[in-house]
């Protein structure tokens, strides 16, 4: 079962068109993290928080 990079829980793959994400939502988030490393939608489910360690903070 393919899971949602984001929010790790299953990812329906039929007809989505937001693969590997589960969800739109999951997908502006992922995209708005590499382009603006900060949230502008509304997190209702937080994900791992240490995720943001992992990351290169450069600037
Ligand atoms: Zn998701």
């Amino acid at each position: 079962m393919t899971k949602c990079p984001m929010c790790k829980r299953p990812v329906r793959w039929e007809g989505n068109a937001y693969r590997p994400f589960c969800s739109e939502r999951c997908q502006t988030r992922d995209l708005g993290n590499w382009a603006t490393d900060r949230y502008t939608v509304p997190v209702e489910n937080t994900p791992e928080i240490d995720e943001a360690e992992e990351a290169p903070a450069e600037e």
